[in-house]
């Protein structure tokens, strides 16, 4: 089990936004966290992160649970949504500095390659368009080897060539046996990448399966309706 989640609830203030979660996500296999705006998914993703701190449940990662445990983290490549990165210093330099704070094997190269930043490498981060910006994004996120990846909201900002990319990307390193859990606004890049649907709701898991399980469910034929429609079918997964 990559990951594994027991009644994990999480408040802020009066707002009670975690209710019970209960998860398990198995290795190899691509999954797409949905729900509507504010339903918790970046405080579950923070969650498994460490970078929000539960009020009560468990969370395990590659087995060992993740209390008092900051090491975990090393097996995780973690692509956060807003890049806010030092706007005076220059794209190599970012890399470095990143490579150096992670001091794990990492390979660069061939991602700025793939995604064509060697022109921007001299520029400062200020200079770039978001697009950029974000290719740098996930040539950071990428560029470790790590057996569990977490990405929100991958594709912002990107071309439609550094999208057919992003998504050979991510299919090679499932291919390799890692475990991607993934946010998305576009519903075409959820039906096209993920194996599993995680659907959150009022704090707690509404949906968990696949995309034809979904369908089913809803009794409709295509997923972006089926998605609309999922919170006026009766029963619970
Ligand atoms: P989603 O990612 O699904 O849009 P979030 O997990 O970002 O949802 O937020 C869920 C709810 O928790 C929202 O109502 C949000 O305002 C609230 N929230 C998230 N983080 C914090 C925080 N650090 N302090 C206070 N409220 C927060």
């Amino acid at each position: 089990m990559t990951i594994e989640i027991n009644d994990l609830h999480k408040q802020f203030g009066k707002n009670q936004v975690l209710k019970g979660v209960d998860l398990t996500i198995d290795q190899g296999q691509i999954y797409a966290v949905l729900g509507p705006n504010g339903s918790g998914k970046t405080t579950l993703i923070k969650s498994i992160l460490g970078m929000v701190i539960p009020d009560k449940g468990n969370i395990s990662v590659l087995d060992s649970p993740i209390k008092k445990n900051w090491k975990y983290r090393k097996k995780i490549d973690y692509l956060p949504q807003i890049a806010n990165f030092p706007p005076n210093i220059k794209v190599k330099e970012l890399i470095h500095m990143i490579k150096d704070l992670r001091n794990s094997p990492s390979e660069e190269e061939t991602l700025i390659t793939l995604f064509g930043l060697k022109p921007f490498l001299n520029k400062k981060l200020s200079t770039l368009s978001g697009g950029t910006k974000q290719k740098v994004n996930i040539v950071l996120t990428f560029m470790f080897d790590s057996p569990l990846i977490i990405l929100d909201e991958p594709t912002t900002g990107l071309d439609p060539k550094a999208l057919i990319r992003l998504k050979g990307l991510i299919q090679n390193e499932k291919a390799k046996g890692k475990t991607i859990l993934v946010t998305s606004h576009i519903m075409q890049f959820v039906e096209e990448m993920a194996d599993e649907i995680l659907y959150l709701l009022e704090g707690e898991i509404y949906f968990k399966g696949s995309i034809k399980e979904l369908l089913e469910r809803t009794d409709q034929t295509d997923f972006e309706h089926a998605i609309a429609a999922i919170t006026t079918t009766e029963s619970h997964a």
